[in-house]
């Protein structure tokens, strides 16, 4: 898989590690668990998104932009790792918020990553939950081509098929140290939501034959739409790599864990962060990483794995979001 031929800013402090969680696997008592830090991909307290926007940062600066616009909602990470990285790059940057959950709690509304966003002074626009957010940075983009500027609109999460080359790169480095380690991976585990994170692991997994099946657990739709949505964008990653087709049966997403709706707290997530917490002192988050990890635990309380198989879970970071959380989760960690 040949990367550099596609423009790129490096960004990330990679390799990230890959680490063994030796007493979350004990006290399961299935297989071993392993996890990819991406959490601690370096910028703005990191996270996933910072992989794809080396490659869409790459593509805005080959197109000479002036102001980055994205979407996301309100305690978006990726709006939060967008925001740190124009700043870097010397970039203007936008950020349209979905009120996508009914709540008027502050710390949703303004803690979290709303607090950093604001820290970073982006301009921030709000919309209704339900808006066409695509159409809304649209509107926004032309607004600022007017003016002068040189938009560059990411679409929600990064999720296209230039951003997914970041998880390809992702799949290339899990395999480099897994092969340094002598580490026979078996199955990677990771929650899914805009899709580019899984089409990119399983487009780069396919192009290295590299024989690892991903359940990506979903945060937001229901199986059917979120395995379209990865099958379509890792179709699309692909042809851009000029790599393999990829089979329909290499997507595979559970979204038994979603509970009422994206954002909305689980007990289940609960459970997994403050084990996490309290079991390896790992922080996870609560819309994203917190929901696939409680439906991994799920999974291996049901005998779903064998006692010998290695599953490494990808933490994609969000740790933020947790401060946009904080009634929920301590009544649940009382
Ligand atoms: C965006 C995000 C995800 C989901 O990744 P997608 O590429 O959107 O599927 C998972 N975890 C965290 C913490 C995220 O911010």
């Amino acid at each position: 898989m040949h990367l550099s031929r596609y423009p790129r800013v490096k960004l990330c402090h990679a390799p990230t590690p890959l680490e063994k969680m030796a007493n979350l696997s004990r006290q399961l008592g299935g297989p071993t668990l392993w996890i990819k830090r991406d959490d601690c991909t370096g910028i703005a307290t990191g996270g996933n998104k910072v992989r794809k926007l080396e490659f869409l940062m790459g593509e805005a600066l080959a197109r000479g932009a002036t102001h980055i616009v994205t979407q996301g909602a309100v305690q978006s990470n990726h709006v939060r790792q967008t925001a740190a990285v124009a700043a870097r790059l010397n970039l203007k940057c936008t950020a349209v918020l979905e009120h996508r959950i009914a709540t008027n709690d502050p710390d949703y509304l303004e803690g979290g990553n709303v607090l950093l966003d604001h820290l970073m002074g982006i301009a921030i626009e709000h919309r209704p939950g339900g808006t066409d957010m695509q159409a809304a940075i649209e509107e926004v983009g032309a607004r600022l081509a007017e003016a002068g500027e040189v938009p560059y609109l990411i679409p929600g999460g990064g999720s296209n098929a230039v951003g997914a080359l970041g998880y390809a790169a992702v799949a290339l480095e899990l395999l480099n140290q897994a092969n340094e380690m002598g580490l026979r991976i078996d199955r990677i585990v990771h929650a899914t939501g805009s899709a580019g994170t899984q089409a990119g692991l399983v487009a780069g997994l396919v192009a290295l034959h590299a024989q690892i099946p991903v359940l990506g657990i979903g945060v937001r739709n229901p199986k059917d739409k979120q395995e379209a949505n990865v099958f379509k964008l890792a179709q699309a990653t692909a042809e851009l790599l000029g790599g393999p087709a990829i089979p329909r049966e290499a997507v595979e997403a559970n979204c038994d864990y979603v509970g009422e709706g994206y954002g909305i707290p689980t007990n289940g997530m609960a459970e997994a962060v403050i084990m996490l917490a309290r079991s390896e002192g790992i922080f996870l988050d609560p819309v994203y990483s917190g929901k696939g990890m409680a439906g991994l635990i799920d999974l291996v309380r049901k005998g779903n794995f064998a006692p010998e198989e290695n599953i490494v879970f990808l933490h994609t970071g969000g740790q933020v979001g947790l401060f946009g959380y904080s009634d929920f989760l301590n009544r649940a960690a009382a």
